[in-house]
């Protein structure tokens, strides 16, 4: 068996996606900014692309830029909205402690230049409110950034409610809606949401392209300077074939939210409720208020890297915490923002689903983590002093 469970990390391209792209590798592969044919043509695929991929958001297709992905999204927005702020002597900035690090890093950088940051403290079920929000603005808040979805325990925040306060107090909000695009209804007007990162991979397009959503009148400040591709705000020539990807897949994808949504959660709850069944376990994250596809769960008493690599072993691909921690001794800090003590943070997994998820492999890796929990903490010298008491257990039997 062969399960890939961790597509919260990176997903299968579709077939439709890999289909888009070729023709622009093979026959089309002008720079549409040359005036000969062969460049007009992809000129005119890149603008029907841009339109697909503003329909799929409620926007207009002028209120889209292409980026490399997801982080030079959020870094951009982010910086834009600070250097608007800094002009009207706004310095203030409000987020989570269980962003991305493309948005933690890029708030680190503007604190060193003199903003302030608000870091939003997450409740225990993985969730802030509009109500925290609306708190913490103060005069000078130049920025709320709050993601759509989190990319670790899957829980999805308010975003409407969030945006409504945002536009009441006239602050900016940017959301970082990578584990979103594709997997949930976005409209991005109805929502009152100013800027927007997507990335292409997470919902079976290719790497290495994204996009941003900046609503009309927002204005940008580029973080590569050169050419006037993208309306002068991101220059280099443009990615033809990635776009077409990123654009057939987000089509595909939003044309089936609702199926595949209601497919994918009825999996997603059986694992849940297989791994419950271990002892001294916890679900990370709100059991409703969550992805269709993200599973994740602290066991206690083991380390999630040695977990990780018996289920390899076993042919299930997950994953804890995120890819990009993945490889550090830190817990995730994620974890840690909702509260769950260094010692169970280790011991966290997450499996995320897609379409492609059968029933037959759920239950496989439902075993296979079973299994591996038990071996574990068979050879335990953590286990073996909470179970003689030295230790005292975090979690429940
Ligand atoms: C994957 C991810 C990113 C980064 O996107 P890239 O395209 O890989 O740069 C940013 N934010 C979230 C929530 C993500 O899951």
């Amino acid at each position: 068996m062969q399960i890939y469970m961790d597509n919260a990390a990176t997903t299968k391209m579709s077939r439709a996606a890999i289909e888009a792209m070729l023709p622009y590798m093979e026959e089309i592969y002008g720079n549409p900014s040359s005036l000969h044919s062969v460049g007009q043509r992809a000129g005119e695929a890149l603008i029907a692309a841009r339109e697909r991929i503003a329909g799929c958001l409620s926007c207009d297709p002028e209120e889209i830029i292409f980026t490399s992905g997801g982080s030079e999204a959020d870094n951009q927005a982010i910086i834009s909205a600070a250097r608007i702020g800094e002009k009207q002597r706004k310095r203030h900035i409000v987020s989570t402690a269980f962003e991305h690090h493309a948005v933690l890093h890029t708030l680190d950088r503007l604190k060193e230049q003199g903003f302030e940051i608000t870091l939003l403290p997450v409740h225990e079920d993985g969730l802030v409110t509009a109500q925290q929000v609306s708190e913490a603005i103060r005069p000078d808040t130049c920025l709320v950034t709050v993601m759509y979805a989190n990319n670790e325990i899957g829980t999805i925040q308010p975003i409407a409610q969030i945006g409504a306060v945002c536009r009441d107090k006239g602050v900016l909000f940017h959301t970082d809606a990578v584990q979103a695009a594709g997997h949930l209804h976005i409209d991005v007007r109805a929502q009152n949401i100013d800027l927007l990162s997507l990335s292409a991979h997470k919902f079976h397009g290719p790497k290495g392209i994204g996009a941003l959503y900046a609503k009309r009148g927002v204005r940008l400040t580029n973080l590569i300077e050169g050419g006037m591709q993208e309306r002068g705000r991101r220059a280099g020539t443009e990615n033809i074939p990635a776009i077409m990807g990123m654009a057939a897949a987000l089509t595909e994808a939003c044309g089936h939210i609702d199926d595949s949504a209601a497919k994918i959660s009825a999996l997603r709850d059986r694992l849940i409720a297989g791994l419950s069944e271990i002892p001294h376990s916890v679900l990370n994250g709100d059991g409703e208020c969550r992805l269709p596809g993200n599973v994740n769960f602290c066991f206690e008493g083991i380390e999630g890297e040695s977990l990780l690599l018996l289920l390899d072993d076993k042919g299930v691909y997950a994953s804890s915490g995120s890819a990009c921690t993945s490889g550090s001794l830190d817990p995730s800090h994620v974890l840690l923002a909702i509260g769950r003590p260094h010692e169970i943070a280790h011991g966290s997994l997450r499996l995320t689903l897609s379409e492609e998820t059968t029933a037959e492999e759920i239950d496989y890796a439902i075993r296979a983590v079973k299994e591996t929990v038990e071996y574990l903490r068979g050879i335990s010298p953590v286990w073996r002093d909470l179970l003689n008491g030295t230790r005292q257990f975090v979690t429940a039997e």
